[in-house]
């Protein structure tokens, strides 16, 4: 009876996925890092996919998804329109994500000679020869920028969709304050 009430709860709560591309976990572990605010936001939020924390890997559709890491592998092109279909809202969150990151570089070079220095066997390696922001693939709805990001930007940005408010978002990255 008690699992009914929650399973109850559970629909009445905003469903958010965290989804992590080609990244460090680094602006995931800012989202962890938020501790008490993070267990207050469970009140409001049903955390339904988060594999860097939780077991719990359900399927979308989402209410927020949260996506970290930018689009470096073949696979990550198709993984990415899959998870805007099941994103009502869809939010970047870091260099990776927003700009490429530093695995960018390869940008401007051949991909090859990095997998040739890095890779015992590169043959067996499928990357791409850019590393690209998400917002070059689907329709983003927020981004939050900054190496990592900031947990404050982030709780602030949460806070007010849980709120029904348009966010108001930093103008300049964390990362020139
Ligand atoms: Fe890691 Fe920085 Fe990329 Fe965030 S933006 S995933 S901290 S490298």
């Amino acid at each position: 009876m008690a699992q009914q009430g929650s399973n109850e709860e559970r629909r009445h709560r905003l469903r958010l996925a965290v989804y992590k591309f080609a990244s460090c976990d680094g602006c995931q572990l800012s989202l962890l890092n938020l501790e008490d605010d993070l267990l207050a936001l469970g009140e409001a939020l049903d955390i339904a996919y988060f594999p860097e924390a939780s077991s719990r890997m359900e399927d979308g559709p989402f209410d927020l998804v949260l996506v970290e890491g930018s689009i470096s592998t073949p696979e990550d092109t198709s993984r990415i329109l899959a998870v805007r279909e099941q994103a009502r809202l869809l939010i970047t969150i870091g260099a990776c994500a927003t700009a490429g990151g530093i695995q960018a570089l390869r940008n401007w070079t051949d991909v090859e000679d990095y997998k040739r220095v890095v890779y015992p066997s590169p043959a067996y390696i499928q990357s791409l020869s850019t590393s690209t922001p998400i917002s070059e693939h689907v329709r983003v709805d927020y981004e939050l920028w900054g190496c990592p990001i900031d947990k404050g930007q982030l709780l602030r940005l949460i806070t007010d969709l849980l709120a029904g408010v348009k966010p108001k978002l930093p103008t300049h990255s964390v990362c020139i304050d």
